[in-house]
């Protein structure tokens, strides 16, 4: 719902609509556009008569939003986010590309791939260290002392660091050390731990789930806003088809769609969404073309060694070569 509120409204008439949605829990979001005034609210509004308002004198019109992502909609913010995380802006306009290893192996390797993504012209360091795999007896991480050398590697190089959460368990320890909490495929939809991300208002990558819808993935994000973060990255890497060719099938159409419906940042994951380096380029290419606001991309100093995802992670020449080509993409489209 929008409250419009009058032009000629005082202060001390709006006050009171104020208290009074703060009062019932709504999630009051003040919203100005030419000149006009407005409350965006979201939450439970069953219980929100529409005459009721309409007797605060500073009402001037109400307006129902009919999607059900309020935060992560464009009708409460018409214009796209742009976060600045540690200096690094991203989204109108502004481009970042996120790189590192599928996993924390080392903190050699860690190192050397950090300095290397940087030396690209990288924006922001990935590397797991709690990941979530599909066997139980393959390689899941060094937990908390992938964190550590992660954070080696950020104090070496000053690249803000991405990671998944699999678990609230070691939400303080993210609160502390993390710059953008990865929220992986899988947890999509684990709506308490949307909810507990989103209550330490750190930025958030949030992944597409395997088999999610557009409409899916913003309300996995309007819950993560609903616990009180703001600033979450939309992630689109790739959804099961039946299509055997690739890991995934990239849904580039996700650029344009989302882009409609919501203000956040669009970023594309082309290493999980192809499964094969050779193919990262290309979808890289094309993610920039069709105007996606970011990469992600799986870089490895020894594929063939790698413990995770190798054979989809480029190697830091490859990943040199597809930042000029992004560069040279985004000039022309410009
Ligand atoms: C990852 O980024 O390494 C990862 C596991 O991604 P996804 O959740 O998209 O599979
Ligand atoms: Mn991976």
């Amino acid at each position: 719902m929008i409250i419009i509120l009058k032009n000629t409204a005082p202060e001390e008439d709006v006050e009171p609509l104020r208290k009074t949605l703060a009062s019932r829990g709504f999630i009051v979001q003040e919203l100005s556009s030419d000149g006009a005034k407005m409350f965006g609210i979201a939450g439970d509004l069953s219980g929100l008569s529409e005459d009721d308002l309409l007797h605060f004198s500073c009402v001037e019109k109400i307006i129902r939003v009919r999607e059900p992502y309020k935060l992560a909609g464009r009708k409460f913010h018409p214009e796209d986010s742009v976060f600045d995380i540690k200096g690094r802006k991203l989204g109108g306009g502004h481009f970042a590309v996120i790189a590192g290893p599928c996993s924390v192996e080392s903190e050699d390797q860690i190192l050397s791939v950090a300095r290397d993504v940087k030396a690209a012209g990288a924006s922001f360091l990935r590397g797991g260290a709690f990941k979530p795999r599909t066997s139980p007896y393959a390689f899941s991480g060094l937990g908390l002392d992938g964190l550590e050398r992660l954070k080696i590697a950020r104090a070496k190089t000053g690249l803000p660091i991405v990671t998944e959460i699999m678990s609230a368990e070691y939400l303080e320890q993210f609160a502390l050390d993390v710059d953008v909490i990865q929220i992986g495929a899988r947890n999509m939809q684990n709506f308490t731990l949307l909810r507990q991300v989103g209550s330490i208002k750190k930025p958030v990558l949030l992944k597409r789930g395997l088999s999610s819808t557009l409409d899916e993935l913003l309300m996995a994000a309007e819950h993560v806003m609903a616990g009180g973060a703001r600033e979450i990255m939309l992630c689109e890497r790739g959804i099961r088809t039946f299509e055997t060719a690739t890991r995934n099938t990239l849904d580039l159409s996700a650029v344009p769609v989302l882009r409609q419906k919501s203000h956040l940042p669009i970023i594309i994951d082309p290493s999980h969404a192809t499964g094969y380096w050779h193919l990262v380029e290309p979808m890289a290419l094309a993610a920039a073309a069709c105007g996606a606001d970011g990469l992600i991309i799986e870089v490895h100093n020894h594929p063939e060694a790698a413990l995770c995802d190798g054979a989809q992670s480029v190697t830091p020449q490859v990943f040199r070569r597809i930042m000029g080509k992004v560069e040279k993409i985004r000039a022309a489209i410009a």
